[in-house]
């Protein structure tokens, strides 16, 4: 056990990919842990595992709706986060960003708990500069279709300083980079997770546009360290601090690496770029190093090993249908 306190600790999202390593986590620390998420994009499947565990409790809740409970902490993950999803449903996802944070921002008042945001490298919308650091203020298309998402996040930000400043709260802001891992959704829509389902597959890997963007992919597990490693860093520090792994790939590169560590011989094919996606995107993590003293440790290729692992033996379990 990493702790001398055991805590009560809410996650909202706990159901999702992100969501049910954090839970795994905090019960291997020995703390007691509410899992509360209204299963938009994340699944009881996730969570099995934990269900007979006596210090895990799992509520379905839709965080719009206001919430009563005693908890020390609370982390935010609550909201889609694919494009797919999002975008199938603006609106609320809008509503569970803004009034979903208003929920948990009040119950952390109200409890004086700890509370942190798991937002997102989307607040830096399409950067201009690179790599990006916390002082950027981003290139946001307020009206665009990923803007349900990245104005979602900005606010909910916003909600978590101003509910810092006026009433005192104990906040975390993490902005976190494209994060991978076994549990991610196969039919997410995510480039990872699509490119990895459609190589195991035999059937066409789709690369949209020309596959020169370039992303950073951090795994799971150091995700969950550096989250972690921000609920319980300095009392001073509320962030937002950026949470990623800085080597950058291309798409083209990613699909490679995937082709060859499943050993398919998968075609590639090329799509059109949906709108708004950005160009480029690498965190600087230079403040999470020097005040979480946290850095990831995974490589892309070992990453994606396990990953890949997971993919198949779900794929043994159930027969999915192909992703165009
Ligand atoms: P996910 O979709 O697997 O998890 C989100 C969880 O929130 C799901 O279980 C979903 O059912 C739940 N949820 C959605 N709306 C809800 C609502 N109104 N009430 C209660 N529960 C609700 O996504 P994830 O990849 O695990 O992401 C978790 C968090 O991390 C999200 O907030 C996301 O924005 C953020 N994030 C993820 C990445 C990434 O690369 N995966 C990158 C940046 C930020
Ligand atoms: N992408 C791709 N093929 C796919 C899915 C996504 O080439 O099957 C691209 C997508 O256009 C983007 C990048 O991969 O440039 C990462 O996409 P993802 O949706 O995973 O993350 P985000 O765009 O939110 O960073």
């Amino acid at each position: 056990m990493g702790h001398l306190q055991s805590k009560r600790i809410l996650v909202a999202g706990g159901a999702g990919f992100i969501g049910s390593h954090l839970c795994d986590a905090l019960i291997q620390d020995g703390h007691e842990v509410i899992c509360l998420d209204n299963y938009y994009t994340g699944s009881r499947e996730n969570v099995r595992h934990l269900i007979d565990h006596p210090r895990f409790f799992l509520v379905e809740h839709d965080v719009e709706a206001p919430l009563e409970m005693a908890v020390d902490e609370i982390y935010n993950l609550a909201c889609p986060a694919s494009p797919k999803h999002y975008s199938r449903r603006p609106i609320k996802t809008l509503r569970t960003n803004v009034l979903g944070s208003l929920t948990l921002l009040e119950l952390a008042s109200r409890n004086q708990a700890k509370i942190l945001l798991a937002s997102t490298s989307e607040v830096y919308g399409d950067p201009e500069v690179h790599p990006q650091r916390e002082g950027y203020l981003g290139n946001v298309n307020p009206i665009g279709r990923r803007a349900c998402y990245d104005e979602g996040k900005r606010c909910a930000e916003t909600l978590f300083f101003d509910y810092h400043r006026e009433k005192g709260v104990n906040i975390r802001v993490v902005r976190i980079f494209n994060t991978y891992g076994p549990r991610m959704n196969h039919d997410d829509g995510r480039v990872i997770s699509n490119l990895i389902v459609q190589a195991l597959a035999g059937g066409e890997m789709t690369i949209y546009g020309k596959g020169k963007q370039t992303r950073s992919f951090c795994y799971v597990d150091d995700l969950i360290e550096g989250m972690m490693a921000m609920m319980n860093g300095p009392d001073l520090f509320p962030g937002p601090v950026n949470l990623g792994n800085p080597a950058e790939t291309t798409i083209l590169e990613l699909a490679a690496l995937i082709r060859a560590l499943t050993g398919s011989a998968s075609p590639f094919v090329f799509k059109s770029l949906p709108e708004d996606d950005p160009m480029r995107r690498r965190p600087d993590i230079t403040l999470a190093r020097e005040r979480l003293n946290w850095r990831p440790k995974t490589g892309l290729e070992e990453g994606l090993r396990r990953t890949i692992d997971f993919f198949r033996s779900e794929r043994e379990q159930e027969v999915y249908g192909t992703i165009s």
